[in-house]
């Protein structure tokens, strides 16, 4: 089985049909060996022997993250244990023009932890170590590859928890949550991980050691930490992260609602949020969605349903049983014809366990498919759900929706079986299509996952010219050289001589064949 997330082959002249290992993104043309000795001698008198990978075999085990579709093997891989190895390896990449590339747990679906052939990939996992958990302060301060998982379990005892919760979080680290501004179910009462990171130790790409923010509330100057969160390792590498911790709630129900259709799902979604409920979740999965969740976890989810909404209220009891009894009504009156509600943990976590195992789960009733990340206005779900069931219908393709409903945030499942011919662009024709449905609704093209390799084609039909030159001139600002995960988030590594501005011809991009203009 293969999951791909690969939308670039899809929209014809956006980027055409050259997968990106086998563009310069990725130094296809391969390391420059005397600058590659020069850094691998560095990293050698910085970290212990064990923490250096150069051969090939071993090399392979990081050729992709979790976006499998895409492979590249990087010319060296290093583990640092501390912020000072990390500098020393980034200050040579620096010092000799080699690019290098962060990685946490390698779980990203946009391919951001794509290693690239010239360059030195920097992996954090022997970077674990919780540092503080300060309960008074409601702050952890935790080293980069911490699994996000775990920055729970060690506050739990104290009454406190970290809310962001990436379906991956079990695996996910907090340097790559960081990076990718990661969300997940419960994002949509206590926001994403921008919310929720107050501090960083930071090594910028010429191996300088920042400190952004911190445990003070506020700082002043530039927000430099707000440019840092969410930009997919290209502005440098974070050593140590501090985040908030949220007091554990008072209570939490879970209720799970069968309706006949999304329509109707996405109706209730819309009219509890209207009520001035804000959920911890609502999740929302489709017929296919949960027959393929079923399948796997046996879930018990009502029979028959063309759909399922997940509400998850928490709080103080009071409140809790009032959302819960408003968020009932809410779905009954929207056509819920069987609701269920969890109030012990274990029944809760059956609940969970169906929409947590999804993606998972979908390979039991597909071959291969594509995870897709694409944001509409909430309002918006009902109409783009229909037209995706018409896309499906009329492209033949099978098409699964399990996603955070509460945000608009889509996470359609593209089904297909690559031993068949053409099957593979079918599918790929399918999910772009679906893109641009979000595009079309006031929407953006990820929610979370990021833009990485897979989807910096996409970048300038959401922004203009000026929208990217001006990003260009804050990647710049940081990495000069352009040494930084260089290939990643923009269709191109621009130039940082070349000067941002008014445009009197073509995007560089767009003459280049890489990108359209819309
Ligand atoms: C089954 C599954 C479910 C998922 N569910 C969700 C979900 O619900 N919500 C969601 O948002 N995502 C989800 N993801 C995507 C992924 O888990 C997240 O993007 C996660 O934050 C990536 O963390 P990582 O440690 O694996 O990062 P990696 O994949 O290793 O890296 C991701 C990006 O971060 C950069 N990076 C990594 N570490 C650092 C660092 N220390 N400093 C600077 N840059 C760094 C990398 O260069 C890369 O650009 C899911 C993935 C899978 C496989």
């Amino acid at each position: 089985m293969s999951v791909t997330h690969g939308t670039e082959r899809t929209a014809g002249p956006v980027a055409g049909p050259v997968p990106p290992e086998e563009t310069e993104a990725t130094g296809r043309s391969g390391p420059d060996p005397d600058a590659m000795a020069a850094v691998a001698a560095a990293a050698r008198a910085a970290l212990p022997p064990d923490g250096i990978i150069d051969d090939h075999v071993r090399l392979r085990t990081y050729e992709c993250d979790g976006l499998a579709h895409y492979k590249v093997t990087p010319a060296l891989v290093v583990l640092p244990q501390t912020v000072e190895q990390v500098a020393a390896v980034v200050r040579a990449c620096a010092e000799h023009g080699v690019p290098f590339v962060a990685r946490g747990s390698g779980t990203g679906l946009s391919g951001g932890a794509l290693p690239r052939a010239d360059g030195v990939l920097i992996v954090t996992a022997r970077m674990r170590s919780i540092r503080e958990v300060r309960p008074e302060d409601q702050r952890a301060i935790v080293e980069p590859g911490v699994i996000n998982l775990d920055i729970s379990r060690a506050a739990m005892p104290a009454g406190y928890y970290f809310a962001p919760d990436p379906s991956s979080q079990q695996v996910c680290s907090i340097g790559g949550n960081l990076a990718e501004n990661s969300g997940g179910a419960h994002c949509l009462k206590y926001g994403f991980t921008t919310n929720h990171v107050l501090g960083a130790e930071f090594v910028t790409p010429q191996g300088e050691v920042l400190q952004l923010g911190g445990l003070a509330p506020d700082a002043p100057g530039y927000d430099l930490l707000g440019a840092v969160v969410g930009s997919e390792g290209t502005l440098g590498i974070a050593t140590a992260v501090t985040v908030r911790l949220v007091r554990l709630p008072e209570d939490v129900r879970t209720l799970l609602a069968g309706f006949h259709s999304t329509d109707d799902a996405g109706a209730a979604t819309s009219a509890i949020i209207g009520a001035g409920i804000v959920p911890a979740a609502i999740e929302m999965m489709d017929a296919l969605a949960i027959e393929a969740a079923e399948a796997a976890t046996h879930c018990d989810y009502p029979g028959g349903a063309g759909a399922v909404l997940i509400v998850e209220v928490d709080g103080p009891r009071v409140e809790v049983e009032h959302e819960l009894a408003e968020a009932e009504r809410l779905c009954r009156e929207h056509g819920a014809f069987e609701m269920r509600v969890a109030t012990e943990p274990a029944d809760r976590a059956l609940i969970w366990k169906g929409r947590k195992s999804a993606f998972a789960a979908v390979g039991r009733i597909s071959p291969d498919y594509i995870v897709q990340d694409g944001v509409i206005p909430r309002t918006a779900l009902p109409e783009v759900l229909r037209a995706i069931a018409d896309l499906s219908q009329s492209s033949g393709v099978r098409v699964a929706n399990v996603f955070h409903a509460g945000d608009g945030n889509l996470h359609p499942l593209v089904l297909f079986d690559d031993a068949v011919e053409g099957a593979g662009e079918a599918a790929e024709k399918v999910s772009g299509a679906i893109l641009d449905l979000c595009i079309d609704h006031g929407g953006s093209i990820t929610g979370e996952h990021g833009v990485g390799i897979d989807k910096a084609a996409y970048m300038p039909r959401m922004f203009s010219d000026a929208d990217l030159d001006t990003m260009q001139l804050v990647r710049c600002a940081f990495d000069p050289d352009g040494v930084a995960n260089p290939g990643k988030v923009f269709p191109t590594p621009r130039l940082c001589g070349e000067v941002p501005g008014k445009r009197t011809g073509a995007h560089p991009l767009v003459e280049a064949g890489l990108a359209e203009s819309f």
